[in-house]
C-alpha cells in the first residue's frame, strides 16, 4: 500500500513536470531540458504505470498514442454553435465592415484585435476539472465529429491544464481553436511519404484535415499536428471577460497555446496590421491565408450579435491569393515506384509566387473528379505550402464546348497492366510486375543520394537504360560496361567513366542504405535504419518470421506484413542475390566511432530513478560501449545509482571513474545518438 502511495505521488509529480516541460517547449518555445532528459522522465512514468496499471489514466502523457482505432467517429453537438467568419478581400470591404460596426454601436472608433488566419481546421475542446475530456471538429457548426483520441496525439495540446500560480482551474472549460501543420512539419511529412512511395499531400490544410480524421490515432500520431486556441465559451468558473485580449491571456495563463495577436486602434490600425502581416506572411512558421479582425470589447460583441452563421463582430480579411491563371495543355498519368498512378496537368508555363510552373499534380482520381479539370481548361494555379504547384479551380466560363471529362485509365498507360484501387481506396496502382515505368522510378530511387548514392544516374539515364532494354533488374546496373554506355545517346567518355566509378564505389554501401534502396513499400530511411539494426545481414531477412520483423522498433503490423511478404517473394530474393553476386556487399550498421562510450566497459550498480538497468544498458550499447557484470581493472566507468554496494567500493579501491546518475545522463547526452 505504501509502495503504491509513493508511486502514485511520484506519478503525479512526473505528470506535472512533463506538463511543465511541454508547456515550455510548445507554448513558450523555450525548453529548459534536453529531449533525452524529457524522455527519461517519460520513461520513469511509463515504468510506474506498468508496475501499477491503475495509475494509467487517459489524460496521462504516456497515453497520447494509446487510443484505439474506431470504425467511425461519434457525433458531438456543440452547446454553443461554432460560427464561421465572413470573408472580405479588399480595403473597400474593410471600410464597409468598420462602418457597419461603428454605426451599430454608435461609436466613433472601435478597438480591434488582429490575429493571423491559420489555414487549418476548426475544433472545439472541453476540459473538465482541468482534464481534457473531449474534442470535436466544427462539422456543420451545430454537430461535429468526436476526434478526442486524435487530438490527444497533439503534443502542444496539454492533457491537463497547467495554470500559472494564482489562476484557478474552472470546473468546465470549452475552448475553440484551429488544428494545423507547421510548414517545416508539412515538408518533412511529404518527404517521408515520398520515401515510402506514397502520394504527397496537396497542401498543409489537406494534410491537417486528413490527419485529424484518421480512424486510427496511431496514424494521426505519425503526423505532426499543432494547435492554437482563440475563443472560449462562457461556462461555470470561467471569469466574465471585458475584452478578447483578456480572454486570450486567460487561456494562456491556463497553459494553452494561443495564436499571436496585435491590438489595432480603428480602421487605420487594422490597415497597418494587415500590411505588416501581408509582408511577413512567409516569415511565419505556418501557412496563413489572411488576418482575422475581431472587435476587442466583449460587451460590444454581445450588442453586435450575429447574422445567420457568422458573427457581426469579426471578419476574415483574406490575403490576395498567390495564384495565376493559365491553360491546361494536357492531362497525363505518372507512374510511381510503387505503381501509384498520379494524374498530372501539363500547363502553359506561368510564373507563380516567383517560380515558373509548367506542371501541377491532380493527386488522385477523387481529387481529379472533384475538381473536374479538363484538357483545354483555363485554371488557377497556386503553390501549395510553398512547394508543389496545385490547381485551385477551373474557370467554367472559359471551358471549350468540345471539352470532355478526363477518364481515369483502367490500365497502366505505360505497360498496359490492370490498374487497381488500394485497400484504402485513395490510390490506384499499376499491377504490372515488370512495368517499365515503375522500373525507371525504382532505379532512380535505388541510385538516389540516401540510397546507393550512384552519382550521374538520374531520371533521364534511368529512363534510357530501361527503354533500351539494357537494364531490367538492379543487378544489370553492375553489368554495365563502358562500351555499352557509349552506345547511349548523349553519353560522353568522361560521364561513362564517372558512372562506372560511382557504381563500383556503391558496392561498399551500408545495410541501411541497401535496404532503403530496395524500395520496399512503407520502408523509408528511418525504417531501413531500424531494420538494419535488427537484421545486419540480408540473409537473416529471408529467414525472418513475421513475428521477428514485428519486433523491430516502430514497425507496425501492416508494415511488418509488407516487409515479410517482400522477402518471401522469390523474384525479390533473386534480385537481391543477384546484387550480392555482382559484388554489392552491404556493411552491417556501425557502432559509433566517436563519443565517450565507444569501446568502453561500463558497470551498472545501484538503482537509478530515470531508467532501469536494461534501458541504461541499451543506451550504452547503442553508443558502442559494453556493459559488464563486475568491476575490474578493465572497467572504464562505474555508474552508481542509489544504494550502490560492493561494486562501488571496489571501483573506489581500483580508482575506476565513478559516475552518479546525473553525470551518466550528461555523458549520454554528449553522444545523443539513437
Ligand atoms: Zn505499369
Amino acid at each position: 500500500m505504501d509502495d503504491f502511495k509513493t508511486a502514485e505521488a511520484r506519478a503525479r509529480e512526473l505528470r506535472r513536470e512533463l506538463a511543465h516541460h511541454n508547456h515550455r517547449y510548445y507554448v513558450l518555445d523555450s525548453p529548459e531540458i534536453s529531449d533525452i532528459q524529457y524522455d527519461t522522465l517519460m520513461r520513469e512514468l511509463q515504468g510506474l504505470e506498468e508496475q501499477h496499471p491503475s495509475l494509467q489514466t487517459p489524460d496521462s502523457p504516456t497515453q497520447r498514442v494509446g487510443g484505439k482505432a474506431a470504425d467511425e467517429f461519434g457525433q458531438v453537438v456543440h452547446r454553443v454553435p461554432m460560427l464561421s467568419l465572413a470573408n472580405l478581400f479588399e480595403d473597400e470591404g474593410l471600410v464597409e465592415f468598420d462602418e457597419r460596426v461603428r454605426k451599430l454601436l454608435g461609436q466613433p472608433a472601435v478597438t480591434y484585435v488582429c490575429e493571423p488566419k491559420l489555414d487549418g481546421l476548426a475544433i472545439a475542446l472541453r476540459f473538465e476539472k482541468g482534464i481534457f475530456v473531449q474534442g470535436a471538429t466544427r462539422g456543420d457548426g451545430t454537430t461535429g465529429e468526436d476526434v478526442t483520441g486524435n487530438l490527444r496525439t497533439i503534443r502542444s495540446l496539454p492533457m491537463e491544464l497547467f495554470p500559472l500560480d494564482g489562476v484557478k482551474v474552472p470546473a468546465v472549460l470549452e475552448v475553440r481553436g484551429e488544428v494545423f501543420i507547421r510548414k517545416a512539419d508539412f515538408q518533412k511529412l511529404n518527404e517521408k511519404r515520398e520515401e515510402e512511395g506514397e502520394p504527397l499531400f496537396a497542401n498543409p490544410r489537406n494534410a491537417a484535415a486528413g490527419s485529424l480524421r484518421q480512424l486510427d490515432p496511431k496514424e494521426t500520431a505519425a503526423r505532426p499536428l499543432s494547435v492554437y486556441l482563440y475563443e472560449c465559451v462562457p461556462t461555470e468558473g470561467v471569469p466574465a471577460f471585458k475584452s478578447h485580449i483578456e480572454k486570450l491571456e486567460y487561456l494562456k495563463s491556463l497553459g494553452l497555446p494561443i495564436n499571436r495577436y496585435v491590438r489595432a486602434e480603428g480602421i487605420d490600425g487594422v490597415r497597418q496590421a494587415y500590411d505588416a502581416s501581408l509582408k511577413g506572411r512567409h516569415e511565419l512558421p505556418f501557412e496563413v491565408d489572411g488576418m482575422v479582425v475581431k472587435v476587442d470589447d466583449e460587451d460590444q460583441r454581445k450588442r453586435l450579435g450575429q447574422v445567420s452563421k457568422s458573427p457581426r463582430w469579426a471578419v476574415a480579411y483574406k490575403f490576395p491569393p498567390e495564384e495565376e491563371s493559365t491553360e491546361v495543355l494536357d492531362i497525363g498519368i505518372q507512374v510511381g515506384r510503387t505503381g501509384a498512378l498520379t494524374p498530372v496537368a501539363h500547363l502553359k508555363p506561368v510564373k507563380v509566387g516567383g517560380v515558373m510552373v509548367a506542371r501541377a499534380t491532380l493527386h488522385n482520381e477523387d481529387e481529379l473528379r472533384r475538381k473536374d479539370v479538363r484538357k483545354g481548361d483555363t485554371v488557377f494555379v497556386r503553390r501549395a505550402g510553398d512547394v508543389i504547384p496545385e490547381i485551385v479551380s477551373t474557370v467554367l466560363s472559359k471551358r471549350p464546348e468540345s471539352s470532355q471529362p478526363f477518364e481515369f485509365p483502367k490500365h497502366c498507360p505505360v505497360c498496359g497492366a490492370a490498374a487497381v484501387k488500394d485497400e484504402d481506396g485513395a490510390v490506384i496502382r499499376c499491377t504490372g510486375a515488370s512495368c517499365p515505368a515503375q522500373l525507371v522510378e525504382k532505379i532512380r530511387h535505388f541510385a538516389s543520394r540516401i540510397a546507393m548514392d550512384i552519382e550521374g544516374l538520374g531520371d533521364k539515364l534511368a529512363a534510357q537504360l530501361v527503354a533500351t532494354g539494357t537494364v531490367k533488374t538492379f543487378a544489370d546496373l553492375y553489368a554495365l560496361t563502358k562500351q555499352k554506355l557509349l552506345t547511349l545517346e548523349r553519353m560522353g567518355d568522361k560521364s561513362a567513366d564517372n558512372l562506372l566509378e560511382s557504381l563500383e564505389h556503391s558496392k561498399g554501401t551500408t545495410q541501411r542504405r541497401f535496404l532503403y534502396a530496395l524500395g520496399i513499400r512503407h520502408v523509408g530511411d528511418a525504417t531501413a535504419k531500424a531494420l538494419a539494426e535488427g537484421f545486419p545481414d540480408v540473409h537473416q531477412l529471408f529467414k525472418a518470421s513475421l513475428e521477428d520483423i514485428s519486433r523491430v522498433k516502430d514497425v507496425g503490423p501492416v508494415m511488418a506484413q509488407v516487409i515479410h511478404a517482400f522477402f518471401q517473394e522469390p523474384q525479390n530474393r533473386e534480385a537481391i542475390l543477384a546484387l550480392l553476386n555482382a559484388g554489392v556487399s552491404p556493411a552491417p550498421p556501425q557502432v559509433s566511432t566517436g563519443g565517450p562510450f565507444v569501446g568502453k566497459t561500463v558497470v551498472l550498480t545501484g538503482s537509478m530513478t530515470g531508467m532501469n538497468r536494461d534501458q541504461a544498458k541499451e543506451e550504452v550499447e547503442r553508443r558502442g560501449g559494453k556493459v559488464a557484470g563486475s568491476v575490474s581493472r578493465k572497467t572504464d566507468f562505474v555508474v552508481a545509482g542509489d544504494d550502490a554496494g560492493s561494486k562501488l567500493k571496489k571501483a573506489q579501491e581500483l580508482g575506476v571513474r565513478i559516475l552518479d546518475e546525473q553525470a551518466f545522463l550528461q555523458l549520454l547526452q554528449t553522444d545523443a545518438r539513437g
